[in-house]
């Protein structure tokens, strides 16, 4: 099978990885890819807001799956114009990502299907949004309608925070035109995970969980970063939440979509707040793999992942279980010092051969090209460092012992990924 990944970041290249492990695999390219990618796939210099390009690409080459990494082709229709010119993909058409391109039509859509989630109002007028502030009082959540790089979610404390939020957003212009409308929620309490279904508009299969840490500081402290690790199995997700999670929110969203006449195909990412009482209630849903997430999904699936891949294109899933390591994995982010605020591009990365040697370690890359011979970072977060092992303790234990192998003078990480599971597992 030819199989042509579009994106480049670290998400990407531990999908090549996975890919690359296949038997049933013919040919691999990456468009546009990165220094790591290469090691696995042939990259293409194709961005992955080309539409057209990779199109021509996908038919001159005869491609026979398109696996789509990053939301904004999939929210731009690079599925719908791939089926167009008849070549199958792995991803959601345009339609079906507007659960993730648009809060306010994800939230009326699972309202519709019953799935359990947190009270909302849509609003693009501000005195409405004022009202509604009120009436439901702080703490409450002020998002975006439409996607703001992660940026358009303000949790207020207060209700004058909250007012402020509004004006921000509506007469400020804080976030363009995706704040011209803003969705408004009541504040879920609980513990959070990320999980993972695939689907292929009409059979779900469930992957696994992980929980990821979004903020750039030690303690989970400081500001919101794309993550800054991850690890997975997730402690905090049993059997039992997991089948609630299937029962009461993948499973009603993935019929309900179709009934819909907006049938969804590819993975579906729910990030779920869960109580002490392992009832979980969908945050948001994501139309692609999280990354860092998809690293330590990839280093925890024994099976052949093109078989998960392709039976979501062709409508098979029901014929695919796939299988997992039971070890934990964890990732560790390494990014340029600076982010997420500005950073220098152009470092030079040491020494990532002899962490790629330690045992069941991989380092994959997110933001790097090779300068003439050298290796070096070119963007905010440069590498995930993924590690496997018996536990969380031993997972971390290698993971940094991999992260302290590298020579990067340009870079840092946060020391203590995958602290929340380990407390646990000393409990
Ligand atoms: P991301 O870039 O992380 O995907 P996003 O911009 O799509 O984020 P959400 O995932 O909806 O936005 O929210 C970001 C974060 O804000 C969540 O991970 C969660 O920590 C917090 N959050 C969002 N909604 C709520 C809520 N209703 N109650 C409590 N916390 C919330």
């Amino acid at each position: 099978m030819k199989v042509l990944v579009v994106g480049g970041g670290g998400r990407e290249h531990a999908l090549c990885w996975a890919i690359a492990r296949s038997p049933r695999l013919t040919k691999l390219w990456c468009a546009p890819g990165n220094a790591g990618i290469a090691d696995s796939a042939q990259c293409v210099a194709i961005n992955d807001s080309d539409i057209d390009g990779l199109v021509k690409f996908a038919t001159d080459n005869k491609v026979d799956l398109v696996v789509v990494g990053p939301e904004a082709p999939l929210v731009a229709g690079l599925v719908d114009a791939l089926d167009a010119a008849g070549i199958k993909s792995f991803g959601c058409s345009k339609a079906a990502a507007q659960l993730e391109g648009s809060k306010g039509f994800m939230k009326d859509m699972v309202a519709k299907f019953g799935v359990p989630t947190a009270g909302y109002g849509r609003f693009t007028n501000r005195d409405d949004a004022r009202a509604f502030v009120e009436k439901t009082g702080a703490p409450i959540v002020i998002k975006t309608d439409g996607l703001a790089a992660g940026k358009g979610v303000t949790i207020c404390e207060t209700i004058n925070d909250a007012y402020q939020a509004i004006d921000d957003a509506m007469i400020g212009g804080k976030f363009g035109d995706a704040g011209a409308e803003l969705v408004i929620e009541e504040f879920l309490r609980g513990e959070e995970a990320s999980f993972f279904a695939v689907c292929d508009g009409k059979n779900v299969i469930p992957l696994i969980a992980a929980q990821d840490h979004k903020a750039v500081g030690e303690g989970d402290t400081g500001p919101n970063t794309g993550g800054m690790g991850a690890y997975s199995p997730a402690p905090i997700f049993t059997k039992t939440v997991e089948d609630r999670v299937m029962r009461d929110i993948i499973v009603p969203t993935v019929e309900g979509m179709a009934a819909q006449g907006h049938p969804f195909s590819g993975v579906l990412f729910a990030g779920l707040m869960i109580d002490e009482n392992e009832h979980p209630k969908l945050i948001e849903y994501n139309i692609r793999f999280g990354d860092p997430e998809c690293q330590v999904l990839m280093s925890r699936l024994k099976s052949d992942v093109l078989d998960i891949l392709d039976g979501a294109a062709t409508q098979t899933l029901d014929q695919v279980t796939p299988e997992w390591h039971d070890e934990t994995a964890l990732v560790v982010v390494m990014a340029a010092k600076g982010y997420p605020g500005s950073y220098e591009k152009g470092s030079e990365i040491k020494n990532v051969a002899a962490a790629n040697a330690l045992e069941n370690v991989k380092v994959l890359h997110a933001g790097t090209k090779m300068a003439g011979d050298k290796l070096t970072a070119t963007g905010g977060r440069v590498l995930g460092v993924t590690a496997r092992a018996t536990s969380v303790g031993e997972a971390q234990k290698r993971a940094y012992e991999a992260v302290d192998t590298i020579d990067w003078q340009g870079g840092f990480c946060r020391r203590d990924i995958g602290w929340r599971a380990i407390a646990r597992e000393q409990e």
